[in-house]
């Protein structure tokens, strides 16, 4: 296998990639798979911070439609990431990767709190950091958790994985026929062609700090091997 191109990156993981097959929660044998994905890119030397989502178990917004506190909501979102973190980081350690969850929350007999210069320690000494509780705010989004964390670890990119989606289109490639898929696009014309990357808020903090963005499909274990190996998989967003 070629070098790596990257030496630090940060993936952004939906709470849906967890679940697998499941309409609620996390599938075992789906979050094997990714951590074994995440063990090879590990086993190339590259530094990973993990950012997750929680749509698998809990969404603040979809509480406040059913006429809960959207800020409740969120708390609990936030918790809900801690479950997921806590799960990615059993299955990697089980495969002898070294991890260590930061919370945003804090929670401190199941994780460190966040602090950005022990995070940059861990990732020195090779260990995959998994921040977990979003930004630690309600009303903002695990992508602009990633976004904020990707800038912060000075990561190179910040990968975005999707589950059974293989980049940016046109379109909705779901609904429209003729969407059509793009390889590369510049953030302001993702923009101003109204192309959904990811919520304005992150997107606004990938475009100040020149932070290039890879969309790429999950659901092919191959993919994020080939993005550390230079291939361009999926759709990168230049800023
Ligand atoms: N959340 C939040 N602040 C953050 C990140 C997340 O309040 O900084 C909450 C919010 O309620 C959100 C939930 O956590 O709905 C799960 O995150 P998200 O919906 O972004 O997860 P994903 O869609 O990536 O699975």
């Amino acid at each position: 296998m070629s070098d790596p191109v990257f030496s630090r990156v940060l993936i952004k993981l939906s709470g849906e990639a967890l679940m697998g097959p499941l309409d609620y929660g996390t599938d075992p044998e789906t979050v094997g798979k990714i951590a074994d994905q995440l063990k090879t890119v590990h086993d190339r030397g590259v530094e990973i911070g993990i950012v997750l989502g929680a749509g698998n178990i809990y969404r603040g917004l979809a509480a406040a439609a059913e006429g809960m506190d959207r800020a409740t909501g969120d708390y609990m979102g936030m918790l809900a990431i801690v479950l997921n973190a806590l799960t990615l980081q059993d299955a990697l350690e089980t495969r002898g990767v070294h991890t260590r969850v930061q919370s945003a929350i804090t929670i401190s007999e199941v994780a460190e709190p966040y602090i950005r210069r022990r995070a940059m320690r861990h990732l020195e000494k090779k260990r995959v950091v998994i921040f977990a509780a979003g930004t630690g705010n309600p009303f903002f989004t695990s992508d602009t958790a990633a976004a904020l964390r990707a800038v912060e670890m000075h990561a190179e990119i910040l990968l975005m994985a999707k589950n059974g989606v293989d980049g940016i289109y046109t379109a909705d490639p779901r609904k429209d026929p003729d969407a059509e898929f793009i390889s590369e696009i510049t953030a302001k014309e993702a923009l101003q062609r109204d192309l959904r990357v990811m919520d304005q808020t992150a997107f606004a903090l990938c475009m100040e700090n020149g932070l290039n963005i890879r969309v790429f499909d999950m659901a092919d274990d191959s993919n994020i091997n080939r993005i550390i190996s230079g291939d361009r998989v999926g759709t990168l967003v230049t800023t």
